[in-house]
């Protein structure tokens, strides 16, 4: 993903980037294309990009263990500046190219900010309900006749002992 910026005229330029995840080295959970809106403004020799990103991840939900498809999307903007990087520099939004960049290239940049947007929970759904402490039933199917009014997470452990035992 590059924008040639070479004689670039002042203001306002758009461009689209559908690319394979796998070419910018963004692996699992992200799968497929990811897509990639940018604008490019151009003023008094400065550059400010400003990217929308979406792309599609497969997650093993937290807490129902469900396999599903989520959309990602995040966006960022980046100052292009000329010049050499100064040593004090701690901005993620300033991007130094040497005077004679011809091209500025997003696929660092898109990778970062596309990990950044991975949920620390990953939840089929808001309100998933998760799967039965005692007999393990996907509650989002259905009720599984237990009393769950009673419960009392410091029995989890007994129960889940019990349940095993039973089984066996
Ligand atoms: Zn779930
Ligand atoms: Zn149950």
């Amino acid at each position: 993903m590059k924008i040639k910026i070479f004689n670039l005229s002042d203001g306002v330029h758009n461009f689209n980037f559908d690319e394979a995840v796998k070419n910018i080295e963004l692996n699992e959970p992200f799968f497929g294309n990811i897509l990639v809106e940018a604008e490019l403004s151009k003023a008094h020799g400065q550059l400010v990009l400003s990217a929308k990103l979406t792309a599609k991840a497969n997650f093993d939900c937290d807490r129902c263990n469900t396999n599903f498809d989520s959309t990602i999307t995040n966006t960022y903007k980046m100052v292009y500046l000329s010049g050499m990087e100064p040593e004090e520099s701690d901005s993620i939004n300033v991007t130094y190219l040497p005077p004679d960049a011809d091209k500025i290239v997003l696929d660092d940049d898109v990778r970062d900010f596309a990990l950044l947007a991975l949920p620390m929970k990953r939840l089929c759904n808001e309100d998933c309900k998760g799967l039965c402490p005692r007999c393990g039933k996907n509650l989002n199917e259905g009720d599984c006749g237990c009393n769950h009014e009673t419960m009392d997470d410091r029995w989890l452990p007994l129960m889940e002992l019990k349940n095993k035992i039973n089984n066996n």
